[in-house]
């Protein structure tokens, strides 16, 4: 099941550029940094209420992030993230539904939580995670 909106992905060119804006100009604070090596992104976390904000910088060329930049040079929201109790079940229920998966068998994202992707044109243009606690 569905619980709630986890986080919003946001592509950036760089977290020591984007990170002050949150900041100063929003209030929020930067609870969580980290290097997601497998995704080649470093990201930090903000906390809005029950939903955060995860900034994504790449770290290579060739990082999905770096890829997002190139055809979305400003940056920009990169994906929106659904917390849920059951990924694998929820994964099961996309595919059964006719969703392309990125991702058949959840791996290990940030701040250690189980994550996959659905791919966005099976999404409606949104990529979508879904994302549950490591059991
Ligand atoms: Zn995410």
């Amino acid at each position: 099941m569905i619980t709630k909106i986890d986080h919003l992905g946001i592509a950036v060119r760089s977290l020591d550029e984007a990170v002050p804006y949150y900041e100063n100009a929003l209030g929020l604070k930067c609870e969580h940094r980290e290097e997601v090596a497998s995704q080649k992104v470093r990201t930090a976390f903000f906390t809005a209420g029950e939903t955060h904000i995860e900034l994504l910088e790449p770290t290579s060329p060739d990082s999905p992030i770096a890829k997002f930049l190139e055809k979305n040079p400003a940056g920009g929201v990169h994906h929106v993230a659904f917390a849920t109790t059951d990924i694998g079940g929820q994964l099961k229920q996309a595919a059964g539904a006719g969703v392309k998966l990125i991702h058949e068998v959840p791996f290990e994202g940030a701040a250690g939580k189980l994550v996959a992707f659905l791919h966005p044109k099976s999404t409606y243009g949104v990529l979508t995670e879904l994302c549950a606690p490591k059991a």
